[in-house]
């Protein structure tokens, strides 16, 4: 029971003054008070309200029961005078079966409680009367010059540095009066207080976060007080929540914990002090936890959120999302230069950059939102209840003109630009993974394209996504299962008409889908490493190859092996080159490495540096498509290599734009000019082949001659015979 004598065990002595007209009342009370066990009560009478306060400020009362209307008088008009003069002692309105809404109106007004007179029995009075005059309540005077304490506070009410926002969830009146004195016993004019008696609304209030600490009932009518602890905790509600029970058990102890509850307090055994130490420690605990948590969720290097805080963050808000039918967005932001400034200009620059970058994100979206650095340059943002994907767009829009202002890294200033993928919960996604996966998705698709660029996801990314996947499954298994061959293009010298050479290409017989050219399969290679052991079998196939025509006795040509940048990249791919030619004991020379320029540019140094290699070796090295990338005269001044390939596209307008004329006739000239010799790729039509030969063009390739073909269909005439069609003048013969 509550302490309200301070001497446990003797009952508790009170003087209690009655407002009261009607005698007949005025005898109820006086046996109620008779009966209550605990409390020895000196009843005072008064009949009006003017004998009431002159009987207040002579006699030591502690209580003051009030009947809610004397004669045209109201009590709660009373009860408000003499709070507003401040009067702290608890007054309690009585109350007739037929004064509606009294309640409210008596608390408004600063009485400590209120009891219907119908039905009211001495446990009840006896109770309120306790609740009310506790120590925490009681005052040694009856009316002290201090101001009104346990006033409602609003939702709107503006709370001080020191005032102690307390949100009561509590559906019992007794309990509330009870917790509410003992509040402002404690924090006094610094008490806010809001009274909720419901669970879901005050569910809501609780995520708001706008109180200091929670004191909940463990009974909330039907439901229980710890589910709302746990609802909010998983919804992310940071303030702590101090359970109440009505008795106390190690089950409830241990269940109020899991649940999520700073402490819990057994109803009957409150007193001030003990309530008041276990608002502060619940405050201060979680306070601290909040800090470590902080710690644990930060990146360290950018202030911003980290993956596991991210991720967290997503959960709750797709659970927020859920329950207020709101939506979220996600995006996944990829840095388009980041590695090459962090390889170029080094690490502590690289920092800078990403600190940049941090920042300037953090600016572009609202508080609210989640702004996270996964690793690497992988940042990341949550956006909280999006309106529709034409907001999200607008963000995006305001982060890439962010990103496309250059970074100072120190030193100099950089252009980083980015591309961003965008998913919408619920449209593209049903849970926190697959919102990931869909963002994921979209800024794959995004990936490739105009950087600077956002994409929202679309079903049909996904079922590109999932084709690759597969694809790269199939891949790997065409490796081990050996579903590869080689096809071999013929290349002719134009001014002899005959076979100088092939370019292997690869092709992979798929069980299902037949014959797969590379075009479908070798982007996809690249991106997964899985080039390196394909372009592997293509050099050894080869050269087998060419070691299977020596020994057949065919005269000698070359054979091109296209190699992609990421093979350039791999540090023993010299090596492997000059290891397999002497294997099959064959001369350099019969050997030629086409790279494109693209793929070259990517790191220009080291593949100047390994095509300079290849040619000390004696290793043809010849410059494929040639026309369709930067095509710097610089470039191919500083080409290492003999040979350049025109591209097709040039060789397939000739015959109808004068433009692409104008480009092969100085193309031809300018690698003359450097001592290249020019192969024209994709030639088809005699017409072609004519202006090729009028421009001095040395070497041709295309379907005109012949198309790639297996080494099966390689036959002795290919080797020894005419390749040029028929009607068709050899350059000699036109010389
Ligand atoms: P590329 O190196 O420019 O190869 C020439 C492409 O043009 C070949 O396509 C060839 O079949 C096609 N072609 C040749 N003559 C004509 C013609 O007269 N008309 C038309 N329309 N096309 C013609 P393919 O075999 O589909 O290869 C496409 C690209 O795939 C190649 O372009 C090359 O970049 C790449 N590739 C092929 N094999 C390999 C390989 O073993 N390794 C690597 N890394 N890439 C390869
Ligand atoms: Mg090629
Ligand atoms: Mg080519």
């Amino acid at each position: 029971m509550l302490g309200a004598s301070g001497v446990i065990g003797q009952p508790m002595k009170l003087t209690v003054l009655l407002v009261e007209d009607d005698d007949d009342d005025y005898a109820l009370v006086q046996e109620l008070m008779v009966e209550i066990q605990d409390l020895d009560v000196n009843l005072i009478r008064a009949s009006d309200y003017d004998t009431a306060l002159k009987t207040l400020l002579d006699a030591d009362v502690q209580a003051c029961l009030v009947d809610f209307c004397i004669g045209s008088e109201s009590g709660v008009e009373f009860v408000r005078r003499l709070k507003a003069i401040g009067c702290t002692l608890p007054m309690i309105i009585l109350t007739g079966a037929e004064d509606s809404g009294v309640d409210q109106q008596a608390l408004a007004a600063g009485a400590a409680n209120f009891l219907d007179k119908s039905g009211l029995d001495a446990e009840r009075l006896g109770r309120v009367l306790r609740y009310a005059c506790s120590p925490s309540t009681c005052t040694d005077q009856a009316c002290q010059n201090l101001p009104s304490v346990g006033m409602l506070t609003g939702a709107g009410g503006q709370a001080q540095a020191t005032d102690m926002r307390v949100l009561l969830i509590e559906d019992d009146e007794d309990d509330y009066f009870l917790t509410k004195s003992l509040l402002a016993d404690i924090f006094g004019r610094h008490l806010k207080m809001e009274w909720i008696a419901s669970w879901q609304p005050a569910l809501e209030r609780a995520l708001e976060g706008q109180h200091d600490v929670a004191i909940v009932d463990y009974r909330l009518g039907a439901r229980n007080g710890l589910e709302l602890v746990r609802e909010a905790v998983h919804l992310g509600c940071c303030m702590p929540f101090i359970v109440l029970t009505g008795e106390g058990n190690r089950e409830i102890d241990l269940e109020a914990m899991r649940a999520g509850a700073t402490d819990y307090l057994v109803k009957g055994e409150i007193t001030a002090p003990l309530l008041e130490r276990s608002i502060r420690y619940a405050i201060e605990r979680r306070k601290a936890e909040r800090h470590l948590a902080e710690l644990a969720q930060i990146d360290q290097l950018t202030g911003l959120a980290n993956r596991y805080h991210f991720r967290e963050f997503l959960d709750r808000s797709i659970a927020i999302a859920d329950r207020q039918k709101s939506h979220v967005g996600l995006m996944l932001i990829d840095l388009n230069r980041f590695k090459a400034v962090n390889d170029t200009y080094g690490h502590a620059a690289g920092d800078l950059l990403l600190r940049d970058i941090a920042s300037r994100l953090k600016d572009c979206v609202r508080p609210s939102d989640l702004v996270a650095r996964l690793g690497g340059d992988e940042f990341t943002i949550v956006i909280t209840d999006v309106d529709d994907k034409a907001t999200l767009a607008d963000t995006a829009e305001r982060i890439l003109a962010e990103m496309r202002k250059p970074v100072n890294i120190g030193s100099c200033d950089v252009d980083v630009g980015a591309s961003i993928g965008i998913a919408h919960y619920p449209t593209d996604a049903d849970c926190a993974d697959s919102i990931i996966v869909s963002a994921d998705t979209a800024m794959y698709a995004g990936k490739g394209q105009r950087s600077g660029s956002f994409h929202f996801y679309t079903p049909e990314m996904h079922r590109r996504a999932a084709y690759r996947i597969e694809l790269e499954r199939n891949l790997r298994r065409a490796i081990r299962q050996q579903q590869f061959e080689l096809y071999f293009q013929p290349q002719v010298n134009l001014s002899t008409g005959r076979l100088i050479g092939f370019e292997a290409l690869l092709r992979w017989n798929h069980p299902e889908l037949g014959l797969v050219a590379p075009g479908e399969f070798i982007e996809l290679a690249e991106e997964s490493s899985l080039i390196l052991p394909i372009g592997e079998w293509v050099l050894e196939t080869t050269c087998a190859q060419l070691a299977a025509w020596r020994d057949a006795g065919h005269p000698e040509v070359h054979v091109a092996v296209n190699f992609s940048a990421r093979q350039f990249q791999n540090a023993g791919i010299l090596e492997f080159v000059r290891r397999t030619l002497a294997r099959y004991d064959l001369d350099p020379r019969l050997l030629e490495i086409e790279i494109t320029e693209s793929d070259i540019l990517q790191k220009p140094a080291e593949a100047y540096r390994l095509l300079t290699s290849f040619s000390e070796l004696g290793i043809r090295v010849a410059l494929d498509d040639f026309g369709t990338g930067y095509s710097s005269l610089n470039h191919l001044r500083a080409f290492p290599g003999a040979i350049i390939k025109i591209d097709r596209s040039f060789v397939r307008d000739v015959e109808f734009a004068q433009s692409s004329r104008a480009i092969v006739q100085s193309l031809i000239a300018m690698t003359h000019d450097l001592d290249l010799k020019v192969v024209a790729e994709g030639v088809e039509t005699t017409a072609q082949l004519n202006y090729l030969q009028n421009h001095d063009c040395d070497i041709v390739q295309g379907f005109l001659i012949s198309k790639p073909i297996p080494a099966s269909a390689i036959n002795a005439e290919i080797f020894n015979t005419r390749l040029l069609p028929k009607a068709f003048p050899l350059t000699e013969e036109v010389a």
